[in-house]
């Protein structure tokens, strides 16, 4: 191995970095901080934070009695699940990424008007999904990216969904979809609903866009293309996806320890990326490793940079007190 190119950007994105620190901060003024889901979907993320003292539930019952103030997730929640955090007298954090919530505010507005929502998704489990899906249920259809496998009974496929009123539709998606294939997607849709509208600024962010452009610069150029994130990282998988259809060989790894000797057998060049929620820190680990087994190994940056911040949460006190003992 001669070479590793690394694709700017990758790693950390600004609602990643922003739920974090909600978390990080709230953690330090405050034990037994409660946490809604995985606050982004890096096992290593909420390992650390464990650690720090967070407990992370799936379910706000869940969370143990002496828990005051909980943290939403940068995926978003439900509406259901603000009012039961009102109804525990929690405190509240919310670190939902704000491009998670315009698409939330657009369910709400085109619901509003009477439109049917398809909200296109890579899993009707996704958190996200869930979130998006929960301000709108009873006019909201899921629908499944025109690639994806069928196998997700809560997906209904683009070509064979129905709506009420073709007059009124409209095809909303999940932040972190593949920009390809979230495109064909909705050219299926509106074929069959001419009159489908969609938000004048699609809903992927730019945080998927800008990794995902990062990865098909560089990964027909390679001979592997590693990509850095836990396996239920919806944006880092797509990465994966899209290095998989460009580079001979694309894997994916958490961290240095799960490198093979094998992938890099006649792989002079090896190209590199890592999901929004991967922190940096695994990728300069794996970097290291490279380095100590090809000492005259040539390392390049490849990309744009990217400047976005998004401000942090404040803590909401709780809507009321006397529920929890
Ligand atoms: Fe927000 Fe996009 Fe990052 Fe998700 S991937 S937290 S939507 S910026």
């Amino acid at each position: 191995m001669t070479e590793l190119r690394l694709a700017k950007p990758r790693g950390f994105c600004a609602g990643v970095v922003m739920a974090i620190e909600a978390v990080r901060d709230a953690a330090r003024d405050e034990t037994n901080l409660g946490a809604y889901h995985d606050i982004v979907h890096n096992r290593t993320v909420v390992r650390r934070l464990e650690e720090e003292g967070v407990t992370f539930v799936e379910r706000l019952d869940d969370l143990p009695a002496a828990t005051r103030t909980v943290v939403f997730s940068a995926h978003g929640i439900a509406p259901g699940v603000r009012e039961r955090a009102a109804e525990l007298g929690l405190a509240t954090i919310d670190a939902t990424c704000p491009l998670v919530t315009k698409v939330h505010s657009e369910a709400i507005r085109y619901a509003s008007l009477g439109y049917h929502i398809l909200l296109v998704g890579d899993s009707s489990r996704h958190q996200e999904v869930l979130g998006t899906l929960g301000e709108a249920p009873e006019v909201t259809t899921l629908v499944r990216v025109i690639t994806q496998k069928p196998g997700d009974p809560g997906l209904t496929d683009p070509e064979t969904v129905t709506v009420p009123d073709c007059e009124k539709v409209v095809a909303l998606t999940q932040t972190t979809l593949s920009v390809d294939d979230t495109d064909r997607t909705i050219e299926v849709l509106r074929s069959r609903f001419p009159k489908l509208v969609t938000p004048s600024r699609d809903d992927l962010c730019f945080a998927t866009k800008n990794r995902q452009a990062a990865v098909k610069a560089l990964a027909g150029q390679v001979d592997l293309f590693l990509v850095v994130t836990s396996a239920h990282s919806s944006n880092g998988m797509r990465l994966l996806e899209l290095a998989r259809s460009l580079a001979p060989r694309a894997e994916r790894v958490e961290s240095a320890q799960d490198l093979r000797p094998e992938w890099f057998s006649g792989a002079n060049k090896v190209g590199l990326s890592s999901a929004a929620s991967t922190p940096d820190d695994l990728v300069q680990d794996i970097v290291a490793t490279l380095r100590s087994g090809n000492p005259n190994l040539a390392l390049t940056e490849e990309g744009e940079d990217e400047n976005v911040t998004f401000r942090r949460p404040d803590r909401r006190p709780a809507a009321r007190l006397a529920a929890r003992g």
